[in-house]
């Protein structure tokens, strides 16, 4: 019998036509044949939330998507326990933020990386658009989530890597993406329009730690952090002083905490600024490097940004749908 030699199939070409014959050419994913048609074909295990998420997007039914950083997780401070390299070992794809978001998992991601595909989703965006804070001793700061254009590229990365991973399935990634992408461009205008209603002089984000740069870039908004790009930093007594003189001066009427760090440094804010006659509040909690409640709306990388842009508006001066974009937000839980 002859045997015809394997090849990508031409543009235009329906993938699913050849699926079958193609599989035979991608030994990395699991034969389809003998296992139930609700299993997904392929595992893709992830870091933190928000990349998991658009990995789940791109994916749709082809894989079933595990994240291993969890809600209310610092990513900074993860360290991979056994059972998370032994869930990465067994995997059929990886993907990651990168830019030393997930610091301390390096050695293990080095590890995985010499026996599965492993990715980070911020690899191929174009240095410039990323930003290099001083402090942050030559790295480039990896909240690249904060600016929903940016993680819309991300996005994009996850399709093209799924693409060449599973060929015969191209299509349905590229459709799933573009579909994706339109949600994505929906956000990015009610983050913009919602931020702008917030009086200018009073446009300014005080968290715990400086994750939100490409955010106050994007959407016109200044921000300052206690803390540094990484949570790794201590924050020293000269770091509340220099915030609650921003406080005072600028009369900013409220800070905010974040889900993935202590409230610890932002209630000394607070007292700091009381202590010289200007009263503060919470604004709320934010999503920072971790999502909210799985199966919840604010689990999701629509739902989180959605919550920090509507929860940001109100505290601010500004005006916001009271739960947000959708509709859909729980409320805010300071
Ligand atoms: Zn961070």
């Amino acid at each position: 019998m002859k045997s015809e030699p394997l090849k990508r199939p031409p543009a235009g070409v329906a993938a699913a036509a050849v699926a079958g014959l193609l599989l035979a050419a991608a030994p990395h994913l699991r034969a389809e044949s003998g296992r139930s048609p609700a299993r997904p074909p392929y595992r893709a295990v992830c870091t933190v939330g928000m990349v998991t998420d658009i990995v789940r997007q791109v994916a749709g039914e082809r894989a079933a998507v595990e994240g291993i950083i969890g809600e209310g997780v610092d990513p900074h401070l993860y360290q991979a326990t056994r059972g998370d390299v032994a869930r990465l070992l067994d995997a059929d794809i990886v993907f990651y933020n990168g830019l030393l978001l997930e610091g301390r998992m390096t050695d293990a991601l080095i590890k995985v990386a010499r026996k599965r595909p492993v990715f980070a989703v911020t690899e191929l965006i174009d240095a410039a658009l990323l930003l290099e804070p001083p402090e942050f001793q030559g790295h480039h700061d990896p909240h690249v989530w904060m600016d929903v254009r940016l993680w819309s590229r991300c996005t994009e990365q996850v399709a093209r890597t799924l693409q060449e991973f599973d060929p015969p399935h191209a299509d349905e990634y590229l459709a799933r993406y573009r579909r994706y992408a339109r949600e994505l461009e929906r956000l990015d205008e009610y983050a913009r329009a919602t931020l702008a209603t917030i009086p200018a002089e009073r446009r300014v984000l005080v968290t715990a730690h400086d994750a939100f740069n490409y955010f106050g870039r994007a959407y016109n908004v200044r921000v300052a952090g206690i803390q540094g790009i990484s949570t790794e930093s201590e924050a020293g007594i000269a770091d509340i002083n220099r915030l609650v003189d921003l406080l005072v001066q600028a009369k900013i009427p409220a800070v905010f905490v974040e889900t993935s760090v202590s409230e610890k440094n932002v209630r000394a804010l607070i007292e700091g600024a009381a202590a010289r006659g200007h009263s503060v509040r919470i604004g709320g909690s934010l999503f920072s490097d971790a999502m909210g409640r799985p199966g919840a709306y604010e689990g999701t990388y629509i739902g989180m940004i959605d919550h920090n842009v509507t929860t940001i508006a109100q505290a601010l001066g500004g005006s916001a749908p009271p739960r947000g974009m959708k509709g859909l937000l729980a409320g805010n839980r300071p």
